[in-house]
């Protein structure tokens, strides 16, 4: 059985992936550039460029953990800092007090570094949530198929 789209019958269709991969060109670019006082300096350029045709056959984009694991990073190091550092001007603060002691002390920063470990575990939840939508909008991006005749895209299982 020969593949055709389902929409005008045209045999001229392509997985997604393969428009996506056609159209987009990864280029290496090396260019030498003389500076005022006569030194050449060698700068190179790496990118892709897709057409508008391979940009519409994309895959989907992943969710980012950047924003869960920045908020546990930020979170981990105010606690840290609140458990470590004892402002020597202030009264109350002993040279040699355990971590759990500065801990008690600097309750109010540990605070705050612990809402943001919640804050990061509530972005985690999030980002979870979202990578299970991607996984599927992936799969069924793999099996989506591109009807150059007339340009609509279709499902083949
Ligand atoms: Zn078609």
């Amino acid at each position: 059985m020969a593949m055709q789209c389902p929409s005008c019958g045209s045999a001229h269709i392509q997985p997604m992936s393969v428009v996506h991969a056609n159209g987009t060109q990864h280029f290496h670019a090396t260019h030498t550039a003389v500076t005022l006082d006569g030194q050449f300096v060698q700068g190179s350029t790496q990118g892709s460029q897709a057409t508008v045709l391979a940009q519409h056959c994309a895959p989907p984009a992943p969710p980012s953990p950047i924003p869960f694991v920045a908020a546990y990073g930020l979170g981990g190091a105010v606690v840290y800092h609140a458990a470590t550092v004892c402002d020597l001007f202030e009264r109350g603060c002993r040279v040699g007090m355990s971590a759990m002691a500065l801990l008690l002390y600097n309750w109010k920063q540990a605070a705050i570094g612990l809402s943001l470990i919640a804050f990061g575990w509530l972005l985690m939840k999030g980002w979870h949530a979202q990578a299970k939508v991607y996984s599927a909008a992936k799969r069924q991006w793999q099996s989506t198929w591109f009807c150059h005749a007339c340009g609509q895209s279709h499902l083949r299982g």
